[in-house]
């Protein structure tokens, strides 16, 4: 690769513009695709300032120097990605994390594995999910933190050693309530009830799993399996909590949010279901920016007047609610949700700090 003055075109744009980000002029007329004497003049400036032989052509090295230095933290998605993420992006990420007493590995700009289990550490510190994604949330907390920090507020390291799998082995029974002849609830454009439960429940399994959950899938993967059959392996397992995903459903279109059904046939588990309904139906209804309709007692539910664990009926949202109905169709929103309950599972175990 050798783009010189002279040269024009999409590269020769994209170029001008990493220069333009990075604060070097390329003359009046910008980002215009056209390789001009003020170009070369920006290329040779950078070149200069990153110990490159300054030859005001853009050969492979120049180019991926360009690209490295032109991501700021905050423009893209970060995580552990073969081949890795590199980029100053990254290297700000990493002595952010070192500020805060973690161990990104060498400050490199490169995020490799290490840089990785930081951003857990750091996320499970600040009571994020531990996924190991540099997304908004995180970018945002990073921020803050760095500001408390500064200022000495907060204190940013963790107060107490959970590790990368606060949930390790312990046992949960996962439900998605429909599948197989079985659709469930059907949404006014057709969205069906079983299709998502099961991308819900897949989404919580892998989140679950990746903190060290040994999660039990009582649920049939291709065909409905009963309920004695689902809850008699749920008691096998001896889970300490079981979770059965659903989406709510009305005749009336308006209705809304979220809601978590819970019950026990012990006052014990009765109270300790209700906790658990509680902790999920604020972190979803928050997680969402829809109405929190909260927990609710329903003694007659089988799953849960039969568990020997708390257990709850997760309902996230309404299928039947065209609103609703539309966000589900989105990726973004099976992942907010199943998110959000991972987190509700933290905070309920108490593997978060909070
Ligand atoms: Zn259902």
């Amino acid at each position: 690769m050798k783009v010189k003055q002279g040269d024009r075109g999409p590269i020769v744009k994209e170029i001008q513009n990493r220069l333009l980000k990075l604060g070097y002029s390329v003359g009046p007329t910008h980002a215009d695709g056209n390789f001009g004497l003020k170009t070369k003049e920006a290329v040779i400036k950078f070149q200069k300032k990153t110990g490159l032989k300054p030859t005001g052509i853009v050969d492979k090295e120049t180019y991926q120097k360009l690209i490295f230095e032109s991501y700021e933290l905050g423009d893209r998605t970060l995580y552990l990605h073969y081949p890795f993420f590199k980029g100053r992006d990254v290297l700000e990420l990493q002595k952010i994390l070192k500020s805060f007493g973690f161990n990104p590995g060498p400050l490199d700009g490169i995020f490799g594995p290490l840089t990785e289990k930081a951003v857990r550490e750091f996320q499970m510190s600040v009571g994020l999910v531990p996924d190991g994604i540099v997304g908004p949330q995180t970018i945002t907390k990073l921020f803050d933190s760095a500001r408390n920090f500064g200022s000495s507020s907060v204190v940013i390291y963790p107060e107490r050693e959970i590790g990368l799998e606060p949930l390790k082995d312990v046992p949960i029974a996962l439900d998605a309530g429909h599948g197989g002849i079985d659709p469930g609830a059907v949404g006014p454009s057709g969205l069906k009830e079983s299709v998502i439960v099961r991308k819900i429940a897949n989404e919580v399994e892998n989140l679950l799993s990746g903190l060290g959950a040994r999660v039990v899938r009582i649920y049939g993967k291709e065909t409905n399996v009963k309920l004695e059959k689902r809850m008699k392996k749920a008691k096998e397992a001896q889970v300490s909590l079981v979770l059965s995903i659903h989406l709510n459903s009305s005749e009336k279109p308006e209705a809304g949010g979220c809601e978590v059904l819970y019950a026990g046939k012990t006052s014990e588990l009765e109270e300790k279901s209700k906790r658990i309904a509680e902790i999920l139906a604020s972190e979803i209804a928050t997680s969402l920016g829809i109405k929190c309709r909260g927990a609710k007692i329903r003694k007659e539910l089988y799953i849960l007047k039969n568990s020997d664990a708390p257990a709850v009926i997760i309902e996230p949202m309404f299928i039947s609610n065209p609103t609703e109905e539309k966000m589900l169709y989105q990726e973004e929103t099976i992942k907010k949700i199943a998110s959000a309950i991972t987190r509700g599972v933290l905070k309920y175990f108490e593997r978060l700090r909070l």
